[in-house]
């Protein structure tokens, strides 16, 4: 079991596999940071899908560093 960081604040969340994190995040996620997510509604699903990926990634590398 892993516990990492938010990548905006200094929340944690745990989990035992990247997506289990993701999974426990999530709902942090939409209450503390709803105005990040707010702010991506007038993107392209294209470009939405970009940020995502690149969410993704990122935050995986983060979780595999632990
Ligand atoms: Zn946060």
């Amino acid at each position: 079991m892993k516990t990492i960081k938010c990548d905006l604040c200094e929340v944690t969340a745990d989990g035992e596999a990247f997506e289990d994190w993701m999974q426990a995040l999530l709902p942090h996620y939409m209450d503390a940071h709803a105005d990040v997510m707010k702010g991506k509604e007038g993107m392209s699903a294209e470009d939405k899908k970009q940020e995502m990926d690149k969410w993704m990634s990122d935050n995986r590398v983060r979780f595999d560093a632990v």
